[in-house]
C-alpha cells in the first residue's frame, strides 16, 4: 500500500523567455535590494551588464566565483559583500556560482537570488557545499534556497554544445538517481521522471541546433525539475563516485556525471529491477544504462574515465577513498564490486555489470 511523507522546499521561481527583463519588478516585489551581483570571472561582461540593469538595487559585482566555492572565494566575497552593505546577492551563472550565493547566505545571511546559466539545478537544492584544504563539504540548509529564481533559457543560448551536453547529463544523473533507487519517494519520482523525458528530448535537439531556443527552454525546465528531484530526494553511490573524482582527481564536475551514471545504474539494476526499467522507458530505450550511455555519447558528452584523464593506477585510491564512509545504495558495495565498477568506467564496457 503506497506510504509516504514529503517535504517541499520553498521556491520561488519566473520561468520565460525574456524573464530576466522582470528581474528589477520582482526583487521590488519581495523587498530584495542592495544587491551584490555574482559571476564567474568568464561571465563578468554579462554580469556588469546585469548590474546596470538593476539601477539603484546593485551596489557591485563579484567575478570571481569558481567551481566547488573554494573557502579563499568566499572570504573574499564576503568582504566585499560587507564593504558595499550589500543585503542579497544575485548570482548569473552556473552551479558554481549558484554555490558562492548560497554559502554567503548560510553564512551571512544575505538573501539570496539566482539566475541559472546551465542545467546544473543547484538553485533548486538546499545543498551547499565550502571547500578547504582540498576538502569539499557539503550540507543540506533551507537557508540555501534561493529566495527567487528567474529562469531564462535565452542566457542558455551561449553555452557551448559541448559543455551543454556534459551538463544536461548532470542534469540527468540528479533525475536518474531518484528514481532507480531503493528508497523511492512518489512525488520525487514524479518529478524526477517527467525530467528524465524533458531531457532526453531536448538535449539531442540543442546538438542538432543550438540556436534552438524551445529546445534550450525544455533543458531548462528538465534541469530545473532534476533539481527538484534531488533537492527533495536523496543521493547514494552516483554522487559519492562524482564526489571522489571531482576531489582527489579534480574532473569537471557535470563531465563526471555524464561519465558514471549508466555504470552505476548498470551495478544496481539487478537489486532495483523495476524502478531501473522505469528509467529505461522514461528514457525511450530498452535498457536504463545502454540507453543513458548511448545518449552522453550521441551527444558528444565524455563517457569513459579515460576521457575524463583518470589514469589506470588511480582507481585504486578512488576506490579507497569512496569507501571511507558508509554508502547507502540499492546494492552493497565493496571494494572488489567497486573496482570492478570503475575498471568497467574506466573502458566503457557496460557488459557484465
Ligand atoms: P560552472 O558553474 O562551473 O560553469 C562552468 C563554466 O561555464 C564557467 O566558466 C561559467 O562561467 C561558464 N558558463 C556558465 N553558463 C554559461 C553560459 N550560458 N554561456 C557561456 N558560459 C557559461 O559549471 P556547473 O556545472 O554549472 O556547476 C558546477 C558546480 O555546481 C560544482 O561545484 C557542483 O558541485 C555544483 N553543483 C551543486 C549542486 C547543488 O545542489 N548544490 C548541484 C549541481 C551542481
Amino acid at each position: 500500500m503506497l506510504e509516504y511523507s514529503y517535504s517541499s522546499l520553498p521556491w520561488q521561481i519566473v520561468f520565460g523567455v525574456d524573464a530576466l527583463d522582470r528581474l528589477p519588478e520582482e526583487m521590488d516585489q519581495r523587498g530584495l535590494s542592495h544587491a551584490l551581483v555574482l559571476t564567474t570571472a568568464d561571465q563578468a561582461e554579462s554580469g556588469h551588464n546585469l548590474l546596470q540593469s538593476l539601477a539603484h538595487r546593485g551596489v557591485g559585482l563579484f567575478s570571481d566565483a569558481a567551481m566547488h566555492v573554494p573557502d579563499d572565494t568566499l572570504r573574499a566575497a564576503t568582504k566585499k559583500a560587507k564593504a558595499l552593505g550589500a543585503r542579497c546577492t544575485v548570482a548569473l551563472g552556473g552551479g558554481s556560482t549558484t554555490g558562492l550565493g548560497k554559502a554567503l547566505s548560510v553564512n551571512e545571511g544575505l538573501a539570496n537570488v539566482v539566475v541559472p546559466t546551465t542545467y546544473a539545478g543547484s538553485e533548486m537544492t538546499d545543498i551547499w557545499a565550502v571547500t578547504a584544504d582540498g576538502r569539499k563539504v557539503t550540507a543540506r540548509d533551507v537557508r540555501a534556497v534561493p529566495n527567487l529564481t528567474i529562469y531564462d533559457p535565452r542566457l542558455t543560448l551561449t553555452l557551448p554544445p559541448k559543455f551543454a551536453a556534459a551538463s544536461g547529463m548532470n542534469a540527468m544523473a540528479q533525475a536518474v538517481v531518484n528514481v532507480a533507487t531503493h528508497k523511492p519517494n512518489p512525488m520525487v519520482r514524479a518529478l524526477a521522471l517527467e525530467a528524465i523525458r524533458a531531457l532526453a528530448a531536448s538535449l539531442p535537439r540543442i546538438i542538432a541546433d543550438g540556436a534552438d531556443l524551445d529546445a534550450r527552454a525544455a533543458a531548462l525546465h528538465g534541469a530545473s525539475l532534476a533539481g527538484a528531484a534531488l533537492g527533495t530526494g536523496s543521493t547514494g553511490l552516483h554522487h559519492r563516485l562524482c564526489h571522489t573524482f571531482g576531489g582527489t582527481f579534480n574532473t569537471s564536475h557535470a563531465q563526471t556525471h555524464s561519465v558514471l551514471l549508466p555504470y552505476v545504474v548498470a551495478f544496481n539494476r539487478d537489486a532495483i529491477v523495476e524502478a531501473t526499467d522505469s528509467v529505461a522507458q522514461a528514457l525511450g530505450s530498452n535498457s536504463a544504462a545502454e540507453g543513458l550511455q548511448q545518449l552522453a555519447r550521441s551527444l558528444g558528452a565524455p563517457s569513459t574515465l579515460k576521457e575524463l584523464n583518470v589514469r589506470q593506477e588511480d582507481l585504486e585510491q578512488a576506490v579507497a577513498v569512496t569507501l571511507e564512509a558508509p554508502i547507502d545504495n540499492a546494492r552493497p558495495v565493496d571494494a572488489h564490486a567497486l573496482s570492478n565498477l570503475l575498471q568497467h568506467a574506466f573502458t566503457g564496457d557496460l557488459a557484465d555489470l
